[in-house]
Parts: C-alpha cells; sequence; structure tokens
C-alpha cells in the first residue's frame, strides 16, 4: 500500500507522515518513508538544484526536473518497495507537481499532470491524504516554530493561494483517493483520522 500527504508548506505533512509510520511500524509493517523531490540518490541532487537555484529557473525547466526527480524515485525506490510488499509513505508526489508547477507557476495543469504520469509510468498513490490549511496559518506555524519558510518567503501571498485552490480542486475530482483534512486540528486528531483510513486499506 502506498501513501501519500499533500499539501502546502507548513501543513504538518512531515508530522502525520512520521505519526502514521510510527503506528504501522507498532503494527508490524515494514515502512518506506520517503518524499519528492529528494527521495533517491539522483533525486538529492534535483532536490538541490530546484531548491537553490529558484530565481534562475525558467517554469518548464522546473517542471521537468520534477519529473526527472519523480521518475528515478518511482523506478528506483517506490516500485521496489511496493513489490516487496511494504508499507511506502511519501511526502509529496505529483499533486504537488500540479498544484505548484500548475496553479503555482500557471503552467497547463493537465499538461503537468500528464507529463509526471508518465515519468511515473502512471504509478498512483492508493491513499492521498491533503492537509488543507490558509497559507497565512501556516506561514505563522513555521515562524513559530522557527522554521524556513521556503516558498512561503520567496513568493507571493497569491502563489500560495492558487496552490491551495489547486490541492482541493484535484481532491474534489478524485474523492476515492484523496482524504481531505482540516490541518488546523490538533496533530493527534489528525493522526487518528489518517489511521482510520489507511486502516481500512490495509
Ligand atoms: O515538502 P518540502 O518542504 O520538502 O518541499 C520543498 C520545497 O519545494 C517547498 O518549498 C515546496 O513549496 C517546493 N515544491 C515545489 N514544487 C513541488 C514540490 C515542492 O515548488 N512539486
Ligand atoms: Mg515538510
Amino acid at each position: 500500500i502506498w501513501i501519500t500527504f499533500e499539501g502546502g508548506d507548513g501543513v504538518g505533512k512531515t508530522t502525520q507522515a512520521r505519526l502514521l509510520q510510527e503506528w504501522l511500524e507498532a503494527e508490524g509493517r515494514t515502512v518506506v518513508r520517503t518524499r519528492e523531490p529528494g527521495g533517491s540518490e539522483v533525486g538529492r541532487l534535483v532536490r538541490d538544484i530546484v531548491l537553490h537555484h529558484r530565481g534562475d529557473i525558467v517554469p518548464r525547466a522546473e517542471a521537468l526536473l520534477y519529473a526527472a526527480d519523480r521518475a528515478q524515485h518511482i523506478s528506483t525506490v517506490v516500485r521496489p518497495a511496493l513489490v516487496r510488499g511494504d508499507v511506502v509513505i511519501q511526502d509529496r508526489y505529483l499533486d504537488s507537481s500540479v498544484a505548484y508547477q500548475g496553479a503555482g507557476r500557471v503552467l497547463d495543469a493537465h499538461e503537468v499532470r500528464a507529463l509526471s504520469l508518465w515519468a511515473a509510468e502512471d504509478a498512483l498513490p492508493d491513499v492521498t491524504v491533503l492537509l488543507d490549511l490558509d497559507p497565512a496559518v501556516a506561514r505563522a506555524r513555521l515562524d513559530a516554530d522557527d522554521k524556513p519558510f521556503d516558498r512561503l518567503e520567496a513568493e507571493r501571498e497569491d502563489f500560495h493561494r492558487r496552490v491551495r485552490g489547486a490541492f482541493l480542486d484535484l481532491a474534489d475530482a478524485d474523492p476515492d483517493r484523496f482524504l481531505v483534512l482540516d490541518a488546523s486540528l490538533p496533530p493527534a486528531a489528525l493522526a487518528e483520522a489518517v489511521r482510520a483510513r489507511v486502516g481500512s486499506t490495509l
């Protein structure tokens, strides 16, 4: 089984991924926790490019770099883990590309999705948890945790509003795959909702 966490910067994806991993391992499952960009060795090089040379990369090049990261990651990390029967918990996947490179960078969302699906040979997760939060609240959280803002600092506010809207549209279009949660709820309550959904899929 393959679970992805999606949502804007600072919504708590990493925390929820970790809590789900702890629960599944306590249940005796073997878990591979991974992320995009940067879930493979080559992908870590790509992550370095997309995060540290942001200002220099044109939108189509950025989309292709994320797609290259994705192709390498799915082929060398995710598929082998799923074939072994492991549970894969992944921080961000193709919905992030549709939201950030599509709605955020204003590329065509269908083209970005098609590019991602080509890169990943059509692999789609069993469950996608969307942690939905007002970008202003997310930013305040990152601030309080003394974490770098990344995009929240570098981009204009409307960028993050478009990204949030795109994630919600994606969830609306695929209710079977998506579990949408209000990320302003306490982490323990969110973790319980995630466990209920994942538990019913195991
Ligand atoms: O999720 P994580 O914090 O590792 O993401 C790193 C940065 O890359 C974030 O600032 C996120 O906004 C950005 N990103 C992006 N497009 C993606 C995935 C992540 O712009 N497809
Ligand atoms: Mg994170």
